[in-house]
């Protein structure tokens, strides 16, 4: 093979995972290049994800909050009004800063960046087709950490215009009237928020008959409730038939209880789910294999049925996150580096970014349940912490499970104000094998909305005192 160039690593995609891992590597000492087939840095987080949703949510809790919220505070607003272009041109100009903070890190670790579409052959190699022709890479270690992409569904084809998926969502030029999302997973509920907060009806159906089914179930019920009472329509157990796009509108079949309706809506968004994203890499010739969902199946050191070629991120089995596939790229390169890199998968904290808040780390009390573990579990309400009382956020609570006999701290779970930064004491707390008791005793800044982690924790042994 001519002209070949060589590196120590080449990593195949540029998201949280790939992006990650290359700046990693490059710190460890590897000569490092990383291929990417759209035109900027950040993968699906930062371009089409995790980074202009959380934008749009912020704005439109903004807008909420002086839509609702700013009058029990005193303070009167007049012709409140939302500039769309303005509120999708700041979302962009975020995406923006953040893609192109990513080139000057790579700038700075002297990772060489390809842009193109990578294929991998059996001998390590990888062949890259970039605008001006094809580049031919060679490496000693090559990661593939290519994503997901959104699932679709039969009888709902995505026209991009009426009938769209979560990257059409976070470009709408207009408020939709209606908005029936199909899928009540994290998604659906976070986008469902953004326009439910700007004054569409949102309708989510959803197949199973609860929202966020990952969800410890009495959080996701309570979830559900507060919602709801922002004005989203849940309709569960619901099956979707078919969505037909009829010149600005959509007609939508559902069955529930064996029983077919029709909604009629501006916008259909479709939020099922996300499936590994694969096409291109040529994986069946270079000897790669899948596992039965579609995933590459690797080993517990990533490594996938080809020696010297890993996978990390979506693109395996494991939590769809964006911080679970940059852990795992940093532990596999630091394994390659001859360190002890390591994943600990029970640690890993999930967030939904709704108003309130969502965040969990370790078992739900289904799964404590389910693994027969002897536990004990504890709830202690925003309701009753002076902080959240004062912000006027009394909804929703933090629910702690430990283990009745020896007191570990086995699953966390908050739903209310701010909890995607207060999970971060009980991931750590998780981490150390702390007891209950090791939080309970640690002093808390008051008043803070994480005092009510803490009585949350005394809940469990000698007693929450606000309650
Ligand atoms: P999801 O798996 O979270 O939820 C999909 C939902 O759609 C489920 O509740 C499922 O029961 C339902 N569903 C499936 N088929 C259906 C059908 N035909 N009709 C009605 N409902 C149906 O998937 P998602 O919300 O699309 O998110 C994709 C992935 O991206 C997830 O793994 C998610 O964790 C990840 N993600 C995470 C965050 C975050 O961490 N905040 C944000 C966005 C996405």
């Amino acid at each position: 093979m001519a002209d070949s160039q060589n590196f120590d690593l080449v990593v195949i995609g540029a998201g949280p995972g790939g992006y990650v891992a290359a700046i990693r590597a490059a710190q460890l000492g590897m000569n490092v290049a990383c291929v990417e087939k759209e035109s900027t840095l950040g993968g699906t987080c930062l371009n089409v994800g995790c980074i202009p949703s959380k934008a749009l949510l912020e704005s439109s809790e903004l807008y909420a909050q002086a839509k609702e919220k700013f009058q029990d505070h005193g303070i009167g607003l007049k012709d409140l009004s939302i500039d769309m272009k303005k509120f999708i041109d700041r979302k962009d100009k975020v995406v923006k800063q953040l893609t192109g903070g990513i080139a000057g890190l790579f700038k700075k670790n002297k990772i060489t960046s390809i842009f193109g579409t990578a294929q991998v052959g059996r001998d390590r190699s990888v062949s890259v087709t970039t605008k001006d022709g094809v580049v031919q890479l060679l490496a000693k270690h090559v990661i593939i950490a290519t994503g997901s992409q959104p699932i679709a569904i039969p009888g709902v084809e995505m026209d991009g215009k009426t009938i769209i998926d979560s990257t059409g969502a976070l470009n709408l030029s207009e408020v939709p009237g209606t908005m029936v999302v199909i899928g009540g997973g994290v998604i659906g509920l976070e986008l469902g928020s953004v326009y439910a907060r700007l004054g569409s009806k949102i309708i989510v159906l959803e197949a199973l008959d609860r929202i966020a089914p990952s969800l410890d179930v009495e959080v996701g019920k309570t979830f559900q409730r507060i919602l709801s009472k922002q004005g989203m329509e849940f309709h569960l157990s619901t099956k979707v038939k078919k969505a037909v796009s009829k010149g600005n509108q959509v007609e939508v079949t559902v069955e529930a209880e064996g029983k077919e309706s029709v909604i009629v809506c501006d916008k259909v968004l479709v939020a099922v789910g996300r499936k590994p994203y694969v096409t291109g890499l040529g994986l069946a010739e270079a000897g790669i294999k899948l596992d039965e969902r579609g995933r590459i199946d690797v080993n517990d050191h990533f490594e996938t049925s080809l020696k010297g070629v890993y996978a990390i991120g979506d693109v395996i089995k494991g939590a769809m996150l964006a911080h679970k596939a940059s852990e795992e790229g940093v532990a596999l390169v630091e394994q390659l580096a001859g360190q002890a890199g390591h994943v600990n998968y029970h640690t890993i904290p999930s967030v939904v970014y709704t108003w309130p808040e969502v965040a969990s780390v370790g078992f739900t009390e289904e799964e404590a349940k389910a693994k027969g573990v002897d536990y004990k579990v504890s709830k202690f309400p925003f309701l009753a912490s002076g902080r959240a009382i004062a912000m006027n956020e009394k909804d929703g609570f933090v629910k702690l499970i430990a283990d009745k006999k020896t007191d570990r701290l086995l699953g966390a779970h908050i739903l209310g104000p701010r909890a995607s930064d207060m999970i971060a004491e009980l991931v750590i707390a998780m981490e150390f094998g702390s007891s209950a008791e090791d939080i309970a005793r640690t002093c808390h800044a008051h008043p803070t909305l994480a005092e009510s982690v803490k009585e949350a924790a005394l809940a469990l042994g000698t007693g929450a005192i606000h309650i």
